[in-house]
């Protein structure tokens, strides 16, 4: 699964991150799903080469302007490369009478229908490679975080098959149905040469004031992105406090529920550099961390019952 941050920066840009945006796309598909679009999105898209023509489905998780001002732009240019295709969006209540108003006004016809569902308290939904629940934040206006959970998939073991004396070709695809195959007098048996794949968890959450409202979730879970706003330092001297996440109390409950891989975004403007977010982070987590850098592509895989998270080299994105 490749992760691709097009936008990390909390409550409004800088030069270098656009606010809140990711997409996901699973191994060997065209399509992927975005996660979020604030302002800026659709550049950023351009940047990281993914196409509109292969956009799925639209997730935001609340409706703060740096977490879904991007979405009109983006919904405009799908009518002005005629993508025809219906799109799905799922959005707490009052962003589809947002978007009409819009679409109202400037008289566009979209040409394509825009599917909208509306986001509630353990929403669930399925689709052909995940499926996903909507889990509730704890911030100034209704937020979700999304929980994915990767379906079971069985990967063939060609090069096993060859050695044992099939050739490559059509077989092989009886063998990937699970059907049985002789040849040359020789058995070649589904259950020896498919091997199972390891679901993959993992938690895109909304702005969250508390890592810990997500819960058993947590547990063992194969990777978190979260907010982590401040370092524990600045927020103590904020006057006024608001719902937020700090590094240091991010890393803490990601140590408790033995979360394996944590990505952090949404960060302050004021950072400049990261460093003492990460040394927080750090500190708490007891693990290395990533901080996510807008246009990093991440690569989460689990051939075996640990994941393995790391960061791509711009070259193969
Ligand atoms: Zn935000
Ligand atoms: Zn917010």
């Amino acid at each position: 699964m490749r992760i691709t941050f097009l936008g990390t920066s909390g409550g409004k840009p800088t030069k270098n991150r656009n606010c809140s945006a990711v997409a996901i796309r699973f191994d060997n598909q065209k399509n992927w799903y975005l996660f979020d679009a604030a302002e800026g999105t659709q550049r950023r898209l351009l940047q990281a080469g993914l196409k509109l023509s292969g956009l799925e489905a639209i997730f935001i998780t609340h409706l703060h302007g740096d977490h879904c001002f991007g979405l009109p732009g983006i919904l405009t240019t799908r009518m002005l490369d005629k993508i025809e295709t219906p799109l799905k969006v799922f959005a707490p209540q009052g962003l589809k009478n947002m978007v009409a108003s819009w679409v109202d006004i400037s008289k566009d016809h979209l040409g394509y229908e825009l599917e909208w569902i509306t986001l509630s308290p353990e929403y669930e939904i399925n689709f052909k490679e995940f499926s996903l629940k909507a889990i509730p934040m704890l911030h100034s206006i209704e937020c979700y975080g999304f929980y994915i959970k990767t379906k079971q998939k069985s990967v063939l073991d060609s090069e096993s098959l060859q050695k044992d004396g099939l050739p490559f070709g059509p077989l092989f695809g009886k063998i990937k149905e699970g059907k049985e195959v002789i040849y040359n007098g020789r058995r070649y048996l589904p259950s020896a040469y498919l091997k199972e794949l390891e679901r993959i968890r993992l938690i895109i959450a909304g702005d969250n004031a508390d890592a810990e409202i997500m819960g058993e979730s947590l547990k063992d879970l194969d990777l978190l992105i979260h907010e982590c706003t401040y370092t524990q330092e600045t927020y103590d001297s904020l006057e006024e406090k608001f719902l937020h996440t700090t590094a240091t109390a991010l890393g803490r409950v990601c140590k408790k529920w033995g979360v394996k891989n944590l990505i952090a975004t949404h960060i302050s403007p004021r950072y400049k550099d990261t460093a003492p977010l990460l040394k927080e982070l750090r500190e708490s987590f007891g693990k290395e961390p990533f901080i996510a850098s807008d246009l990093q592509t991440y690569i989460l895989k689990k051939e075996s019952k640990e994941p393995s998270l790391y960061l791509c080299e711009p070259s193969d994105r």
